[in-house]
């Protein structure tokens, strides 16, 4: 190309000011973003000039805009969970019951009672606030919330046994995701980790064995992500706590998941026996520890459950500070446990989105699945169908259950390409023999219009 015609191309380049006027009008997009699109187009333009690329200098404003608007956009978005597993760790676990939203809409708007006495007019303690409802619901003495269950776990072993041995089973040892390993943990809380028994098989009698004057705690630790089948024992809590008791020794449980349903409802729903947190309670362990967005289905807390000194131990501990949980994630975990009270005897956790998931009915899926499908209707080149499928639990929460579900498939020549226009739509879904599921147990009603109108754009 000619010097002199680049020049004259370059000439036609928009002053950033005048191309971002220009693209302002056909967004609501902040005045800093448009400005940073405009700059960062006509660059790029102006270097495909200058490679000789290109032989236009204009600029289409519309295209700025649409940038600046996804520039802007907020970090945390909205998805919608098509992939079947409940518990979704990347996409945020348990979506929040509707009072959990009110609650932390309400204390997030205004000042609060956080750490106030409303009776005295002095300061009060945040950790008040639930201990009575997570009595009532546990059968505990005492309770205390943390930020999550990795903080109550660390904070548990470093407020009962710094400096102390910790006796754990080698089938236990755990590592949770990221890095979250049990023995590390162990370490970080100052504890001295004694190991005992084998991978599949651990007795009482080794505890027995290994306890000495030095032991400060007897932990058990549930195999809630992963699981060991055939060969294989494992002690009960009561029997550890058995063990402990007269001897003075605490026992500490983390349960990971925690469910507050009842082995009934978990069976009725299909899911494999989980221990629940109050008959966990009731094998008198000092110490139990929990998730709040796993199976209870509320926001990411950690819960720990126990004896009257136990948790003044952690609620005293310096390393509360750190873990201390802020008025939001109180108020949403409230709002959830207060449901879990009010369904005691005739309610129903449907009010609870993961709960409802979990327990939703075939043919309430298979409805789903086919008011999906006919609301898609026929796209070209693409094979719509309604298809059996399982979903699972997720969240580190029973590895092994498989819910019989139902799902609208997609077919075409590329499912990469189709799950990934999915994804741009905001609908996550999986790919398994060669086509795209949409697994209607983790899409709410009030989204299948959502999903359809994603998947009718598939058609380009
Ligand atoms: C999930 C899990 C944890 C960690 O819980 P978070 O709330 O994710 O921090 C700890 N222990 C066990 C056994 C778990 O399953």
């Amino acid at each position: 190309m000619l010097a002199c015609s680049v020049r004259a191309l370059l000439s036609q380049l928009p002053a950033v000011h005048v191309l971002a006027d220009a693209a302002a009008a056909r967004t609501s997009a902040p005045r800093w973003a448009v400005v940073e699109c405009a700059r960062r187009a006509i660059a790029e333009r102006r270097a495909e000039i200058l490679a000789g690329i290109v032989v236009d200098g204009a600029i289409d404003p519309a295209v700025v805009a649409v940038d600046a608007t996804e520039l802007a956009r907020p970090v945390l978005r909205r998805l919608i969970n098509a992939t079947g597993v409940v518990l979704h760790t990347n996409l945020g676990r348990a979506p929040l019951a509707g009072a959990a939203r009110s609650a932390i809409h309400e204390v997030a708007h205004g000042y609060s009672n956080l750490e106030y006495d409303l009776e005295t007019g002095e300061r009060g303690s945040r950790h008040d606030h639930l201990r009575s409802l997570l009595q009532e619901l546990t059968g505990a003495e005492d309770a205390v919330v943390v930020n999550n269950n990795a903080a109550a776990t660390v904070l548990g072993l470093a407020a009962l046994a710094t400096d102390k041995e910790i006796i754990v089973s080698r089938g236990e040892l755990i590592e949770i995701g990221g890095s979250f390993r049990l023995p590390e943990i162990l370490k970080l809380s100052r504890g001295v980790m004694v190991e005992v028994g084998t991978t599949n098989k651990t007795h009482a009698s080794d505890y027995a064995s290994a306890i000495t004057p030095a032991t400060g705690l007897l932990l058990k630790v549930h195999r809630s992500n992963f699981a060991i089948v055939g060969f294989t024992t494992e002690v009960a809590p009561e029997a550890l706590v058995a063990l402990g008791r007269p001897r003075g020794i605490a026992t500490m449980i983390d349960l990971g998941s925690g469910a507050l349903v009842d082995r009934e409802t978990q069976r009725r729903w299909g899911l494999p026996d989980e221990p629940t947190v109050a008959e966990t309670v009731a094998t008198g362990a000092d110490l139990v520890t929990f998730s709040g967005d796993k199976l209870l289905g509320g926001p990411q807390a950690g819960i720990a459950v126990g004896t009257h000194a136990a948790i003044e131990l952690m609620r005293k501990h310096p390393l509360m500070r750190a873990f201390r949980p802020d008025k939001l994630t109180l108020a949403a975990l409230a709002a959830t446990l207060a449901i879990y009270r009010d369904a005691t005897g005739t309610g129903s956790l449907d009010d609870i989105p993961a709960m409802r998931m979990l327990g939703a009915s075939h043919g309430e899926l298979r409805t789903h699945a086919d008011q999906l499908a006919a609301s898609i209707g026929t796209i070209a080149g693409l094979t719509i169908e309604v298809e059996a499928c399982s979903s699972a639990v997720g969240g580190g929460a029973m590895p092994t259950a498989q819910l019989a579900s139902w799902a609208v498939t997609v077919r075409g020549p590329k499912p990469d390409d189709l799950e990934r226009q999915l994804r741009r739509s905001a609908v996550v879904a999986r790919i398994e023999h060669g086509r795209v599921w949409l697994d209607l147990r983790t899409i709410a009603a009030d989204e299948l219009e959502l999903v359809a109108t994603a998947v009718r754009s598939l058609g380009g």
